[in-house]
């Protein structure tokens, strides 16, 4: 989508620190850390938020978690981590594009909402 950020940051026309990238997923440091390791992880096609997930574009989302845990070893996150994703208005979803949270490297607050 031309106006999306993130899909501006994977064609590279925005720059953004990468972390890790395939054919269907990039994933790169978020630009306001709320962690000492904040990275976000997306797919390559857009897709609006975890809402728009569905049986055509379920591969790229399965994908994601596959790299997560190489991901998090990368970035030395050997005591676990938190992976979130923000959907609509009530989540607080600023990028109206799929990307999922990958929070780490200190104990985070147990709580969520
Ligand atoms: P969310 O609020 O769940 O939609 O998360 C959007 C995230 O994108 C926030 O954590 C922002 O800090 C992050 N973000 C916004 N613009 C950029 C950018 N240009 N590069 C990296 N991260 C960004």
């Amino acid at each position: 989508m031309s106006d999306c950020l993130f899909c501006k940051i994977i064609a590279r026309q925005i720059p953004s620190s990468a972390v890790y990238e395939d054919d269907a997923v990039y994933a790169f440091r978020d630009i306001a850390p709320m962690a000492p390791v904040h990275v976000l992880i997306v797919p390559k096609e857009h897709i609006a938020s975890a809402d728009g997930i569905n049986a055509e574009n379920s591969a790229s989302v399965a994908r994601i978690f596959e790299v997560i845990p190489k991901i998090a070893a990368a970035e030395g996150l050997t005591n676990g981590y938190r992976v979130i994703t923000n959907c609509g208005e009530d989540g607080c979803q600023s990028v109206k594009h799929l990307h999922f949270h990958l929070l780490g490297g200190k104990k985070l607050p147990e709580t969520m909402a």
